[in-house]
């Protein structure tokens, strides 16, 4: 099973240098800088193939925000304006369609991109006098102008959780979602509380479902706006039936493995717009989600009898 989609960014984030203002001057007048663009939700692709985030030299004002180095060449990003002429050669896509088109770095580039031009788009005042921030660390901090406090770009903690029983996982369903698809629960982390007390807690609320032993398999950012997934496997044994107790789900239930590797076999690599189940009845989420990964990992796994696939 590879990587979850949108991590292994290829790039040094030069964390120490950019804490250094002459450095980050430097970088923005080497003639190697180049630069990469977000959307409000999306990235600006070069039609090349394999397909990639286009990169094109820093043009007019000096750029501010660096994501960091690449192969030693400065990599800014910025945001294009929402009424700018497509360049010649280059297309938007949403960050959903990048994941699923762009090689596993690449498509960490650009969920790196989203999520860190989403924070300076969305915290341009400070959380504690009110008053306009400033970009600071070339992109990696704000900066109050009034009472100088720092503020870091935030990332969201959220638990998701495949809970198994026997040959069984728990998948449960949204109202918004296309009929028939089920995907692992999931939920917020909450102050003061470990990612392990989140996963039980989620599942019980959700489910009602007593699970233990979670075990942490793989995390992905997830910039919609600034998650990060952490996915588990966890178990349950018996008990009763499960039922959508906070009302955040409409259905959930076991499905048996049978069941989830038909649907695998049906949608090997089906995106968000997949509607038709055909004969498994049951949709899964699509590849550059966690859930997969994490239902991947559990019909795959040494000692489990193997996908026929
Ligand atoms: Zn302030």
């Amino acid at each position: 099973v590879a990587a979850p989609t949108f991590t292994g960014v290829a790039l040094d984030r030069a964390s120490l240098e950019r804490k250094d203002p002459a450095w980050v001057a430097a970088q923005a007048e080497d003639r190697r800088a180049r630069m990469v663009f977000a959307t409000r939700d999306g990235v600006l692709l070069a039609e090349s193939d394999p397909p990639r985030l286009a990169r094109l030299p820093p043009s007019g004002a000096a750029p501010g925000l660096l994501l960091g180095l690449e192969a030693g060449a400065p990599l800014f990003a910025d945001m294009l304006a929402a009424d700018a002429a497509p360049l010649p050669g280059t297309r938007i896509a949403s960050l959903r369609d990048a994941g699923a088109l762009l090689a596993g770095p690449e498509a960490g580039l650009a969920a790196f991109l989203v999520a860190l031009t989403a924070y300076h788009r969305h915290h341009g005042f400070c959380a504690n006098c009110g008053a306009p921030t400033d970009l600071a660390e070339a992109g990696f901090a704000r900066r109050c102008r009034r009472c100088g406090a720092h503020h870091f770009p935030r990332v969201d903690p959220v638990v998701i959780m495949l809970v198994i029983r026997g040959e069984e996982v728990l998948l449960g369903r949204q109202p918004a979602w296309p009929e028939h698809r089920y995907s692992a629960l999931a939920g917020f982390v909450s102050p003061g509380e470990s990612i392990e007390a989140a996963v039980l807690r989620e599942v019980e609320e959700e489910s009602g479902v007593r699970a233990r032993d979670p075990r942490f398999i793989a995390s992905q950012p997830w910039p919609f706006p600034a998650s990060l997934m952490l996915g588990f496997h966890a178990s349950a044994d018996g008990g009763p039936a499960p039922l959508p107790a906070d009302r955040e789900l409409e259905d959930v239930r076991w499905f048996s493995r049978e069941a989830v590797l038909a649907a695998r076999a049906e949608h090997p690599a089906a995106g968000w717009e997949a509607t038709d189940p055909g004969s498994a009845a049951l949709l899964l989420p699509p590849p550059i989600a966690i859930a997969r990964y994490l239902l991947d990992c559990w019909l795959d796994s040494p000692g489990q009898p193997r996908s026929s696939e």
